[in-house]
């Protein structure tokens, strides 16, 4: 099995086809969005201010922002991906100046703990056999007074997560498995999350069960991504920022007209048969609202006359009216009363029917045993299915 990082583990549950195209097919790309360019220039800046702790040295604020601001124009570079279109280069740096400051106001001197290394790598296994092995880079791993280790990492969204989803985090969860692993001794670990942004610390205590649970939904998402056959993308707001978008499906023929001057552009085939179907789709919606209209016309005509058949010119119409039988539907209150009465008098298999929805979602995600999924696939098969379907662009797709 490969060696998993939680990131790697983040970008499947995202969106399986980008994992596929940047792990499995190993597709490098050139993109940076500016967020993350700023975060590493940011983890750079406090990765020098503890390493230089170590040698004694205590750099001051303004050490630290001439170093912020000489990393940031080096590694500048023109792939560097802006997508916010009311923001500039200059936003985000000074962006990341504030974020430094915040950090060094709230910590400086810097002496609460002890640094035993800054951009950590840990590698560790999840399993006595070695199996499940997982990497990953701690920002900060430190120790307190009292023995404690502490696992920091430095974030620099604009998003502040509850403490009920930093208590969930996998990453540190991860990290903390690995320390322990390292260093079985090690009684107490903190998980510190230092929100930058926000001048706010979370912090995070794991159970013992806490880690057992983890180390078994890791183990079975790792065994879910190595059986995986198809890697569907899977559109949300991040595919802004993914670097895959020509060999996207959902994105690719965005991609290839968006680089087509207008004229060109309005005679690509795919945006005529678009645009014609939304025309279409259009009048389609006039006619349904023109045809229920007139329908409940008939219905009137047919009550008020009392007639069954209406007679046209080369048609007729023929209206039924009939009540019929209802029972609750599988959703409403008071299905599950009824549905004990049947089983409650041994008649369940006489009104039940196989459920092949359900079925379908039960062998999709392999929920019932290997033998016994075999042996129902034998009655299944696969058949093409397609369907088109229309939705207005969102603004930032226009
Ligand atoms: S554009 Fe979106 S759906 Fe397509 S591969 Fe990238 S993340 Fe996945």
């Amino acid at each position: 099995m490969a060696v998993y990082s939680d990131s790697q583990l983040g970008v499947y549950e995202q969106c399986p086809l980008k994992f596929k195209l940047r792990y499995r097919d190993r597709i490098k790309r050139d993109m940076e969005g500016v967020e993350g360019f700023l975060g590493l220039r940011v983890h750079d800046t406090l990765k020098k201010c503890y390493d230089d702790l170590r040698f004694t040295k205590t750099n001051s604020l303004s050490d630290l922002l001439a170093f912020y601001n000489k990393i940031w124009q080096e590694n500048w570079n023109d792939s560097i991906v802006i997508m916010k279109q009311d923001l500039t280069q200059e936003h985000y740096r000074s962006l990341g100046e504030k974020l430094i400051e915040n950090y060094y106001n709230r910590y400086s001197p810097f002496d609460a703990d002890i640094t035993i290394q800054t951009e950590m790598r840990i590698g560790f296994s999840l399993d006595d056999e070695n199996q499940y092995k997982m990497q990953g880079y701690i920002d900060r791993l430190s120790r307190i007074q009292d023995g404690t280790y502490e696992i920091h990492d430095y974030k620099t969204t604009s998003h502040m997560p509850s403490q009920e989803d930093a208590d969930k985090d996998r990453q540190l969860g991860l990290y903390q498995i690995g320390v322990q692993r390292r260093w079985p001794d090690v009684e107490n670990i903190r998980l510190v999350w230092h929100y930058v942004a926000f001048d706010a610390e979370l912090v995070s205590c794991r159970t013992p069960e806490a880690i057992s649970g983890l180390i078994e939904s890791t183990k079975s998402l790792i065994d879910e991504i190595e059986s995986a056959q198809d890697f569907s993308p899977n559109e949300s707001r991040l595919c802004d920022w993914c670097e895959y978008p020509d060999l996207c499906p959902l994105r690719k023929h965005f991609y290839k007209v968006e680089a087509l001057p207008v004229n060109e552009y309005l005679n690509e085939p795919g945006v005529v048969l678009a645009n014609r179907y939304a025309q279409l789709k259009n009048q389609e919606a006039g006619i349904e609202a023109e045809m229920e209209k007139v329908r409940e016309a008939i219905l009137d005509y047919a009550r008020r006359e009392g007639v069954e058949v209406i007679k046209g010119s080369d048609c007729k119409v023929r209206v039924t009216f009939a009540d019929k039988l209802k029972f609750p539907r599988k959703s409403d209150a008071e299905r599950p009363e009824l549905d004990g009465i049947i089983k409650e008098a041994g008649k369940w298999g006489e009104v039940s029917d196989l459920d092949t929805t359900a079925l379908i979602g039960i062998v999709e995600k392999g929920l019932w045993s290997k033998d016994l999924i075999d042996r129902v696939m034998k009655y299944g098969r696969i058949e093409g299915s397609s369907t088109v379907r229309i939705s207005k662009l969102k603004d930032e797709e226009k």
